[in-house]
């Protein structure tokens, strides 16, 4: 990749240096917080120019936290670091968590309890009505038993963290000592690790002269947006970060994700104040509704797949994917030159929803 090798800056800027001196800060504001290794880090940052080249506009590229090592990877791991460091902080030796069925975060928590020599329960909750055994049984599921983790099933709609409040005191009547981290782990402990991957990033495109504009990903349960908001505020960065929302529509969305930036920071304690107006979030590729296969994501996941090599999910990289196709088309990101999309991982569910591909079979 000869283009690669081109934007390798000469020497240092001065706005290379005060970059790298906030990170540099960051990551002391940070040690304050226990964590545990659970990940490989940093994750790649890596050029799409297959992709660049077929949608015509600014250079895309791609932070790879699908590549974060846990159980074949994604955004919770950065999250579980912090949280199971609070766990065991806490004494705890059982983890409770909630998703849904096909739920990324209950699969890295399952392994990072197994890792951590902890147990661990499972509630997911039926939010799309499938009977398909694949969606049941495989992807995430399948994973969630291999780690050994206890898994129950409640009904859509269900109030899951009161599920979670009456299994933690039917454990704890036992003698058992759980710790019930939030669904997609998403609270201040948890987005400490999007706020250390702001970092992460910051310093991985300095380090090649590149710098970036914009950065997108796919925002759900908020904690990996509102990590991202708080410590692209904590290094002044003007990358421009645009969520683009699997569930919620955009009002609740960017309220979820402001509250939560807002509550980080203040945890981290660096005094950095959160403008409302660096949380967006577009949540114009939901279609028809939280883990509802869309065209535009069957049709963005399958280009990515065949320009990229990449696999992508069908419930949150792949939305966030659709959306990031469709904005370049559409001149979003005009007289920009790098946008990085973050992988948040996922693939494991890409066999929960095999047939939502209508792929060829064999030929003869
Ligand atoms: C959980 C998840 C997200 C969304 O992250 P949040 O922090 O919940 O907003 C995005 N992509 C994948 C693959 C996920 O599993």
């Amino acid at each position: 990749m000869a283009q690669t090798d081109q934007i390798i800056a000469e020497k240092p800027s001065e706005q290379a240096d005060l970059t790298a001196s906030r990170c540099k800060e960051l990551s002391i504001a940070l040690a304050q917080f226990p964590r545990v290794s659970l990940g490989h880090f940093p994750t790649p940052l890596e050029p799409m120019d297959r992709l660049s080249a077929a949608l015509g506009g600014p250079r895309l590229w791609v932070k790879r936290d699908d590549c974060t090592g846990l159980s074949s990877g994604g955004n919770k791991t950065r999250k579980l670091e912090y949280l199971m460091a609070d766990a065991m902080a806490h004494g705890a030796d059982t983890i409770i968590t909630q998703g849904a069925t096909q739920s990324n975060h209950a699969r890295q928590t399952a392994a990072a309890a197994a890792k951590c020599g902890m147990a661990c329960h499972i509630l997911l909750e039926d939010r799309t009505g499938s009977n398909d055994p694949n969606y049941i049984m495989n992807g995430n599921v399948l994973l969630d038993r291999l780690h050994g983790a206890t898994v129950s099933k409640r009904p859509g709609g269900a109030d899951m963290n009161a599920e979670m409040e009456q299994l933690a005191e039917q454990l704890r009547a036992k003698g058992v000592k759980p710790y019930i981290i939030p669904g997609g782990g998403s609270n201040a402990i948890g987005a400490l690790g999007y706020v250390n991957a702001a970092r992460e990033l910051a310093e991985q495109a300095t380090g090649i002269g590149l710098k970036i504009d914009a950065l997108v990903h796919a925002t759900g349960s908020s904690g990996t947006q509102a990590g991202l908001v708080a410590g692209l505020a904590a290094i002044q960065s003007d990358i421009h970060l645009l969520g683009i929302g699997v569930r919620a529509p955009q009002e609740k969305q960017e309220a979820m994700v402001y509250d939560l930036a807002v509550k980080t920071a203040a945890h981290i304690g660096t005094g950095v104040e959160i403008a409302r107006d660096l949380v967006r979030a577009n949540c114009g590729y939901v279609g028809g509704g939280y883990g509802v296969p869309t065209d535009g994501m069957i049709a963005a996941t399958k280009m990515l797949a065949q320009t990229e090599g990449l696999l992508f999910d069908p419930v949150y990289s792949g939305k966030g994917l659709d959306g990031l196709i469709n904005l370049v088309k559409t001149g979003y990101f005009d007289g920009m030159e790098n946008v990085v999309f973050l992988h948040t991982g996922g693939s494991a569910a890409l066999f929960g929803y095999a047939d939502s591909f209508e792929l060829p079979g064999y030929t003869t």
